[in-house]
């Protein structure tokens, strides 16, 4: 806390300082100081922790010393990427005045500095704190409380793309639909962030969820601050939205109002996303499938790193988004399939359309970056090569039939405006330089002032080298010359021991004015060359200011086109993305799959694409494909569950996981890694597969499971797909066998969805003579010389035997404790039926220990124990201590 009275006392800087932090609590403050960014009191601290850097101080307040840190201005790009990616905020201050301006007003005033800009995950643009490849999204949750139900929406943007997306949601599937966009920020009302009946969902999204004035979100207000957002008189015409999505829209809008200050960025106007448009995928089966990355966080191993063959980053952003989320709509997918068929069929389109994206820089990122102000000449690089492959397109798609979907991009990009692209091809020379402010980017030719400056700048460079030559001659001095430097400008430099030739007589101080003298040298200039510098230095001026207006008449320009750049930019990616999964396709053989609205799950010779490429990797076996047919039977309604038996290692996750990757590529529009698949579209995906820990969050792995499997029967209907995953294996055998059995019954009978349930419990095999959609299958293997050999086949029927035992020697668990097991084994297969576990304690004592570990305690321990207890460590010396100590050891 700083009372006002102590603020008083603060340093007239101290005091700038301390208000502008009050006004930005959250965010860790970069204050400018000359060439840098300045940090104090607890900001310096975290900050120096957090970047590594040393932790200074600077002054005092309140008697105490002021702790503080820097980053380097040039530099900052790179620390700022490194708080962002650890949850940080920024708040960027600038001095927003010429200093000179601050001593006029006298000589203890401060330079006037201000907020510019926060920056926050969601709102980042720069392409150094960018992944080329992956969305960048902002979301804001929107809640209205209504009698006893609250309604949810959630709003998101992608700032680099302009995109703005709204839809309802509800409490139950709140989480799913925020991790289906994966926001990098989102937002939500402070009330609402800390409801206890949230809690878990904000735990789990970690510090990528930060609370906000409830303001932000008031749905009353909402409409006008849109309308102003915008620019238009009411929002009436965006669509009717419902209160809680008036909320989030406001959220979303306000927050960039808020980070972005001044500027103000080209998003689309909101959209909303139809309700079941898009494949249900919980967070867990998200987390399961490892869509965009593994479970240890890592893109290698995850699906989009075995699926993206795109040629530039929109692209790859579009694949991903749309992976997670795939569609419902055979419609909609279907047409997807036939841009993709289009190039798989048409590779010579096919290449020539990826050499010429292969050149497109990222533009709608480039745009953005310039409609923030924020933009340099290699923006409207990006928009000029933009431009230039989007031509090429339109010849070399100029005589193709093309189908819809790509017909549709093909007419956005031939409506890019092809004046202005013109007119940036004429303007910008082909070497951009990074900053504006480096000048040199506006291409000869293009404006007659410009190049009469340049020429004006050279030609005095000229002039001054024939002036060196000509006072060489005039001196007799050999080793004069004429150079420059930032704080001299333009001088004459000779050795000092030309002293008296150059001061020498009245007249030769008279010629060469003396501007400075060094340790060997001695600085000098003339009326001449002081006339040269001022009208080199006005060319310049005035180029570089004629330069920086035409850098800001064509951001103006493509601001104005900023919706059609948009689309285009939208249509190079889409057609990146068709052309990518056709490449991918014929590469990896993948067929496309038929979908429709029926309850047919058929695939024929599936593969699971991560584990297979991992396989060809290593050069080891090749990857066994299998068929899998959860159809409904001839005349039946429902799809059926396959039980799926076989020993660990057998293959049975990865079967599993295969079917649900075809499901989620299939909707997404591709082609799927299988010699045919038929699916009928899946509207909700589930799945339980292996253990993912959630100790931290301080929930057994059992609990897990059991909340995970509730979701599911409580949520699947017949159109979902279910994949679980040996059920009840966290608990005690006949716990987990019972539960595993219920579930299965339940899905049959209430769920009535296409499932594979893997197990380990043989005994419910049992359940196919009961349940008549329920199937039989088993992963193959072969004995071979008392070895287990998998086959990784999928056959029907039931598993003889689990093979544990094999598997366990395999991984090279002692040869005693094998042969041991197999003992244990042996009788326990053999006892079958009756109270097994006390009779092989009867006829195996060996290992009566170990089975009868619960049982009391042997005497020794009491003993142990009633010593331990009857020592009184605070009474005890250390040597007694020590004594006591080797006392113990000895009962032990
Ligand atoms: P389970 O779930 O039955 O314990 P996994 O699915 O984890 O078995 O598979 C174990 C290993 O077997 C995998 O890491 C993979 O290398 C290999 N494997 C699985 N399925 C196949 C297959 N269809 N073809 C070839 N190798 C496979």
């Amino acid at each position: 806390g700083s009372a006002p009275a102590a603020v008083g006392a603060a340093t007239p800087m101290m005091e700038q300082f301390i208000e502008i932090k009050a006004a930005n609590p959250d965010c860790l403050l970069f204050y400018r100081m000359g060439d840098f960014y300045e940090l104090f009191f607890e900001d310096a601290e975290i900050a120096s922790r957090a970047l590594g850097i040393v932790l200074t101080k600077r002054g005092k307040h309140q008697g105490h010393d002021i702790p503080m840190c820097g980053v380097p201005v040039h530099a900052a790009d790179d620390y700022l990427q490194k708080l962002i990616g650890l949850g940080h905020r920024v708040a960027v201050c600038e001095q927003i005045e010429d200093p000179a301006e601050a001593k006029k007003r006298g000589s203890k005033s401060v330079v006037k500095r201000d907020v510019i800009r926060l920056v926050t995950p969601g709102t980042i643009t720069e392409d150094r704190l960018l992944a080329p490849s992956e969305s960048n999204f902002l979301m804001a949750l929107g809640r209205v409380k209504g009698g006893s139900e609250s309604s949810y929406a959630l709003a998101w943007i992608e700032l680099s793309t302009g995109v703005f997306r709204v839809a309802e949601t509800n409490a139950e599937a709140l989480a799913a639909d925020i991790f289906r966009v994966d926001p990098r920020e989102l937002i939500v009302a402070e009330p609402v962030f800390h409801d206890e009946e949230l809690k878990p969902l904000f735990d789990m999204i970690g510090r990528m969820a930060s609370p906000q004035p409830p303001s932000l979100f008031d749905s009353a207000s909402a409409p006008g601050r849109i309308a102003r957002f915008y620019g238009v008189a009411t929002p009436d015409s965006f669509g009717t939205f419902s209160r809680a999505e008036l909320s989030a829209i406001s959220g979303v809008v306000a927050y960039v109002e808020k980070t972005q200050k001044a500027e103000r960025p080209p998003l689309s106007r909101p959209e909303r996303e139809q309700a079941g448009s898009t494949l249900f995928i919980d967070p867990a089966t998200r987390a399961n499938l490892e869509l965009l990355r593994t479970m240890s966080g890592g893109r290698d191993g995850s699906l989009i790193k075995a699926v993206d063959r795109t040629v530039t980053g929109a692209g790859a952003r579009l694949l991903a988004d749309r992976l997670m989320s795939p569609l419902t709509d055979p419609k909609a997918i279907n047409a997807r399939l036939d841009s993709v068929a289009f190039f798989a069929s048409e590779s010579r389109l096919c290449q020539g359309l990826r050499a010429a994206l292969k050149e497109a820089a990222d533009m709608p990122r480039a745009l953005t970056r310039l409609a923030l102000n924020r933009g340099g000449p290699r923006d409207l690089g990006a928009l000029r090569s933009g431009f230039e492959a989007a031509l090429a397109l339109r010849t070399l798609f100029a005589d193709a039939e093309l189908p819809a979907e790509l017909k549709a991009a093909l007419d956005a990009i031939s409506a890019l405006p092809i004046r202005f692209a013109d007119h940036l091809g004429a303007a910008l020379a082909d070497e951009l330089p990074l900053l504006r402010r480096d000048g040199g980017f506006v291409r000869a030719g293009y404006n007659a002032e410009l190049d009469e400056m340049r020429a004006l700048r050279d030609e005095a460079r000229k002039v001054i080298a024939a002036m060196e030559r000509e006072l060489i001659e005039e001196t007799g001095i050999r080793s004069l010359k004429i150079r420059h430097n930032n704080v001299l400008g333009y001088y004459i430099e000779v050795t000092a021991n030309h002293q008296a030739l150059m001061m020498g007589s009245d007249a030769a101080k008279a010629r060469f004015i003396h501007r400075q003298t060094m340790a060997n040298a001695m600085r000098f200039t003339t009326t001449e060359l002081a006339e040269m510098e001022t009208k080199i230095a006005n060319a310049a001026d005035r180029a570089l200011a004629i330069e920086l207006s035409v850098f800001d008449a064509l951001t103006a320009e493509a601001v104005g086109h900023a919706d059609a750049i948009r689309s285009g930019a939208t249509a190079l990616a889409v057609l990146d993305v068709s052309a990518a999964l056709a490449v991918l396709a014929s590469a990896e053989a993948w067929r496309r799959p038929v979908v429709d609205d029926s309850l047919a799950f058929e695939i024929s010779g599936g593969r699971h694409p991560v584990v297979e490429q991992a396989l060809r990797r290593m050069a080891g076996a090749p990857f066994v494909a299998n068929d899998c047919d959860l159809s409904p039977e001839q005349g039946g309604r429902h799809g059926a569950i396959w039980l799926l038996t076989g020993p660990n290692m057998g293959g049975k996750s990865t079967f599993l996981r295969q079917n649900a990757l075809i499901a989620i590529l299939a909707q997404t529009g591709s082609f799927v890694p299988a010699k045919s698949a038929r699916i009928g579209v899946v509207d909700r995906l589930f799945s339980r597969v292996g253990a993912s820990d959630d100790l931290a969050r301080g929930r057994s792995t059992f609990m897990v499971e059991m909340v995970e499997t509730a979701a599911i029967l409580n949520q699947a209907g017949e159109r979902a797909l279910v994949i679980l995953d040996e059920i009840g294996r966290g608990t005690a055998t006949f716990d987990g066998l019972s539960i595993a059995w219920a579930a299965v019954e339940y899905l049959h009978e209430k769920n009535c969805c296409r499932a594979i349930f893997a197990t380990h419990f043989h005994e419910m095999t049992a359940l196919a003579g009961k349940l008549e959609r329920l199937h039989n299958v088993t992963m193959r293997v072969k004995e071979w010389e008392g070895d287990v050999v998998f086959l990784h086949e999928v056959a029907k029927g039931a598993a003889d035997r689990s093979y544990g035992v094999q598997v366990a020697r395999l991984a090279g668990l002692p040869d005693a404790v094998v042969q041991r097991a197999r003992d244990v084994l042996h009788q326990l297969e053999a006892g079958e039926t009756s109270g097994k576990a006390d009779r092989l304690v009867d006829d195996l004592p060996l290992f009566s220990a170990v089975v009868k570990r619960e049982e009391p305690k042997p005497a020794k321990t009491d003993a142990l124990g009633a010593a331990l207890s009857a020592i009184n460590p605070d009474e005890l010396t250390p040597r007694e201590a020590l004594e006591a100590l080797y006392r113990l050891k000895e009962m032990a």
